[in-house]
C-alpha cells in the first residue's frame, strides 16, 4: 500500500480506547509498547483504566503451568465485564495465544480476538472483524518479523531506564522450556534500527538501556554480531548505561568480554 492510499485510509480504532495487561517477562512488556503503537496508528487511544475500555488485550505468559491458571481466571472475570458491557472485546496475545489456540476459541470462553507473538501487526484487523461478530485468530509464527520499525510507545513511568528489543525466539530447544515453540526460531532486528533507538531514548532523557532477547548474545545481522552491536550501541554516548539480558554461556564470546572490558558505560553485569 502506498503513502496517499494510507494517509485516505479512515482510522479503524476511531478513538476507542484500548487497555491491555501484561504478564510474564520483559519481552512481554516490551510487546506491550509495539501493540499499544500499532494500535494507535489505527487511532485507538491507550487508557489505563479497564472499565473506560472498549479492547482489552491480556498479553499472556506460558512459562509455568500457574501463569497459565491466572490467565483462565482472569478470562472468568473478562465473561462478566462482557455481560455488563456489550460490545467489548476481549483479546488475548501472547505465547499462551499460541499454544493454546483452540482451547481458547472453544465454546463460550468470552475470548474475541486471539493473537501469537509474531502477529501484532494484524491486531487491527482481528479486532475489526471481532466487532464484526466473528473471532479474529492469527497466530502464525514468522521467520522474519522482529517489528523493526516500529517505535514502542513507552508505557514506564521513570523515564530513565528503557528496554530495547534486539532479536525474537530462540534456537535452542531447552528441554524444559517453551519459549522456540511459543516465539518461533531466532531473527535478528536490524542494527540501524536499533541505534536509533536508543539515540531517541537518549535524547529524550533516558540514560540507561537494556538490550532484550530471549537469546540476546547469540544476535547477528548480517556482519553485525553481538560484540558489535553493543559496541555501537555504548557509543550513543558515553553518558549512557548498557546492559543487556538474557545472554547463553554458548555464545559469551571473548570478543564480547573484551567490548564489555573496553567501554566503562556497559555495565559489569552478564545475566544468564
Ligand atoms: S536458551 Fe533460553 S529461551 Fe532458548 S530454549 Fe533454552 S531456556 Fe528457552
Amino acid at each position: 500500500m502506498n503513502i496517499a492510499t494510507n494517509r485516505l485510509r479512515p482510522l479503524t480504532g476511531a478513538g476507542r480506547r484500548l487497555f491491555i495487561e501484561t504478564y510474564g517477562c520483559q519481552m512481554n512488556a516490551g510487546d506491550t509498547e509495539i501493540v499499544v503503537s500499532i494500535m494507535q496508528r489505527e487511532g485507538y487511544v491507550y487508557t489505563e483504566r479497564i472499565d473506560e475500555a472498549d479492547v482489552i488485550l491480556i498479553n499472556t505468559c506460558s512459562i509455568r503451568d500457574n501463569a497459565e491458571q491466572r490467565i483462565w481466571g482472569r478470562l472468568s472475570e473478562m465473561r462478566r465485564l462482557r455481560r455488563e458491557r456489550p460490545g467489548l472485546i476481549v483479546g488475548v496475545i501472547g505465547c499462551m495465544a499460541e499454544r493454546l489456540r483452540e482451547q481458547l476459541t472453544e465454546g463460550d470462553r468470552g475470548v474475541d480476538v486471539v493473537a501469537g507473538p509474531d502477529a501484532y501487526r494484524d491486531l487491527p484487523r482481528l479486532v475489526r472483524s471481532a466487532e464484526a461478530g466473528a473471532k479474529g485468530v492469527n497466530v502464525l509464527l514468522s521467520q522474519e518479523e522482529t517489528y523493526a520499525e516500529i517505535a514502542p510507545v513507552r508505557l514506564d513511568r521513570n523515564g530513565v531506564c528503557a528496554f530495547v528489543s534486539i532479536m525474537r525466539g530462540c534456537n535452542n530447544y531447552c528441554s524444559y522450556c517453551v519459549v522456540p515453540y511459543t516465539r518461533g526460531v531466532e531473527r535478528s532486528r536490524d542494527p540501524e534500527t536499533i541505534v536509533a533507538e536508543v539515540e531517541t531514548l537518549f535524547a529524550n532523557g533516558y540514560r540507561e538501556v537494556t538490550l532484550l532477547g530471549q537469546n540476546v548474545n547469540s544476535y547477528r545481522f548480517g556482519e553485525v554480531d553481538f560484540p558489535e552491536l553493543l559496541r555501537r550501541t555504548a557509543s550513543v554516548s558515553p553518558q549512557l548505561r548498557v546492559r543487556f539480558a538474557t545472554s547463553h554461556p554458548k555464545d559469551m564470546s571473548d570478543r564480547l568480554l573484551e567490548t564489555m572490558a573496553s567501554m566503562p558505560n556497559i555495565c559489569r553485569a552478564i545475566h544468564l
